[in-house]
């Protein structure tokens, strides 16, 4: 019996995809516009209805104020996200991009979907990719597992090159997120030697950068903007978007200053930009770009000497200035073969594969590691005197996964029967400067001197998701907690509400949203074409528009019609389904 299908998942800052292993080979699942990259936008109607994707991002430029983006940024924070009158958790605005692409993959194959693999940056805390298997849950996804973006990247590179033995250094760079991540293939045994980086850094950060230029530049400040004019700053982020994208094409770059209802009209004035000062508006952010590459190949004991390629991933790698700076660290270019959007959706098909037995992936082994030291808070004795807030590492970083370990600790004072462990992530000697996991309560410790003894220990699964147990040896007590009840991570009961909360949505329906996105083409182009043509395209567009909400398919085909025509008599062409440039 066929098994049913398992699909892969990247979901993205900026854009998602998913993807299917099918017929030995990955592949990619087309969206409702034809394309494989829908933006991670999710915006809410005036009739109330919510879209997500192009829809919502074509929504977003004129209406910003009902439309979130970048939700990837505050996955795991205990945070609402305000969408019209209502608010969402970071969790259920991602479990609303999973669902299109769960539809997306339910209209291609024709069957009901209901698991997949979920990537997720390497340097994702716990409580993130707790956050992210609560929003596959809240979508209706039973989560298989989550994988690592940059060990997705290297499970697609190395299903084609599964023979070959080499190093690589893998160099994400996303619309949000930073890893690299080192990795060795050796004749069909993917084993990755370290992972660093920042989950806060990604192209998305370049293109503020502009945007702030660009501000400066006509004599305004972005909060005070931001206030006062929300279309003008949302109009210029798209600028400054297609001003960055320009210049991975292009020497020089132009970025037109809308008016204040975010309107660019005919000889609007332009700023342009060249690589040299793209180069020196990006320095804070490349300089921070060095400092987890270096620590990942001093955790993998390699230098750039040891690398026989660069594999670049995430869309932000396009940016020329890139590959530069690789060139310049590692002495040679990065290869260019992989594709940077695909190759994590790509991979993490390839892991649905591994999953589910495929015969296609029968000789490959995959090994991954735990990004992070994890850890609990002890005391330490100086001069006779206790100090709390010290680390004790339990697993370190860059170990292979699964894993267990298992650490001693003892009680303070003489009878003492509780003892709190409280367990952390991070590098840092004192746990103040590291990241709380949560808390496991052992209690009945039998009364006694101190010095009482204490095992924990500390299991970290394939999916990166930590479950801490503590015995006491005394009386072989055991506790233990899966840090799902932790700050940000929800309980059972608060998931089932959350489900219900989603299930009560109304989505704008997903055949509708190509004529959505006509009609948002066709809107732009009122302020930009000439303003004695204006009132004529106006008309159309207000027919088509009207015929949308008629339910009646002869007038709509015959609006539509119109309005395609008036498109190309003003020689424009309807916006394409499978363009290259999502934004386009
Ligand atoms: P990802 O999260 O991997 O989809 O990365 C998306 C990021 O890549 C966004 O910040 C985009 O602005 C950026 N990006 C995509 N294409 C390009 C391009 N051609 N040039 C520069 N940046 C790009």
């Amino acid at each position: 019996m066929p098994s049913r299908p398992l699909i892969g998942i990247d979901l993205g800052t900026t854009h998602s995809l998913c993807a299917l292993f099918e017929g030995g080979q990955p592949k990619l699942i087309p969206n409702a516009h034809g394309q494989v990259l829908t933006p991670s936008v999710v915006a809410r109607l005036d009739s109330g209805e919510l879209v997500v994707g192009q829809a919502a991002l074509d929504w977003q430029v004129l209406h910003p104020e009902s439309a979130v983006s970048q939700f990837k940024r505050w996955m795991g924070e205990d945070r609402q996200v305000p969408l019209g009158p209502q608010t969402f958790s970071p969790a259920e605005l991602s479990s609303l991009v999973l669902r299109a692409l769960r539809q997306d993959a339910e209209a291609y194959l024709g069957e009901p979907v209901e698991q997949a693999v979920i990537t997720v940056p390497a340097y994702f805390n716990e409580h993130q990719r707790l956050a992210t298997r609560t929003a596959g849950e809240l979508a209706g996804l039973t989560v298989r597992r989550i994988v690592n973006e940059p060990t997705a990247a290297a499970l697609s590179y190395g299903f084609h090159r599964a023979q070959s033995v080499e190093n690589l250094l893998i160099f994400d760079l996303g619309g949000g997120t930073f890893d690299v991540t080192v990795m060795e293939i050796f004749e069909g045994t993917l084993e990755i030697r370290s992972t660093a980086g920042e989950s806060h850094l990604g192209g998305e950060d370049f293109t503020d950068r502009l945007l702030h230029w660009a501000l400066q530049q006509s004599g305004q400040q972005l909060e005070h903007a931001q206030m006062a004019t929300p279309k003008l700053v949302a109009r210029l982020r798209e600028e400054a978007e297609q001003a960055k994208r320009a210049l991975s094409a292009g020497q020089t770059a132009r970025l037109r200053l809308p008016e204040a209802e975010g309107q660019v009209p005919p000889g609007a004035p332009e700023l342009t930009l060249d690589h040299a000062q793209f180069a020196s508006l990006a320095e804070p952010l490349t300089a921070r770009l060095q400092r987890p590459t270096e620590r990942a190949l001093r955790d993998a004991q390699m230098t750039w000497k040891d690398i026989d390629d660069v594999i670049l991933v995430g869309g932000a790698t396009r940016m020329p200035l890139i590959p530069h700076l690789l060139a310049d660290w590692s002495g040679r270019p990065p290869q260019d073969k992989v594709d940077p959007d695909q190759v994590v959706a790509l991979g993490a098909a390839v892991q649905a594969a591994l999953i589910q037995d495929d015969r296609a992936v029968e000789d490959m082994v995959m090994t991954d590691v735990c990004p992070f030291t994890l850890g609990v808070q002890i005391s330490k004795v100086f001069g006779g005197r206790h100090v709390s807030g010290y680390f004790l590492p339990v697993i370190h970083r860059n170990t292979t996964i699964p894993v267990s370990r298992q650490e001693s600790v003892a009680t303070l004072q003489a009878n003492q029967t509780e003892v709190s462990l409280e367990v952390y992530q991070g590098e840092s000697r004192k746990v103040e400067e590291n990241l709380k996991l949560g808390e496991l309560k052992v209690t009945g410790i039998p009364p006694g001197p101190a010095g009482q003894e204490v095992l924990v220990r500390f299991t970290y699964d394939l999916s990166g998701l930590l479950e801490v147990e503590a015995i006491v040896p005394a009386t072989e007590e055991r506790f233990e907690t899966l840090l799902t009840h932790n700050v940000a991570g929800l309980s059972q009961e608060e998931i089932r509400l959350a489900q219900k909360k989603m299930q009560a949505v109304k989505f704008y329906p997903r055949d509708d949203l190509e004529n959505r996105r006509l009609l948002h083409f066709a809107s732009k182009l009122v302020g930009e074409i000439a303003p004695s043509q204006r009132s004529a395209l106006e008309e159309v567009i207000d027919h088509f528009e009207a015929s949308m909400e008629s339910q009646d398919p002869k007038l709509f085909e015959h609006a539509r019609q119109q309005l395609l025509l008036a498109l190309s008599a003003l020689g424009y062409a309807a916006p394409e389904s499978d363009s290259e440039n999502p934004d386009g």
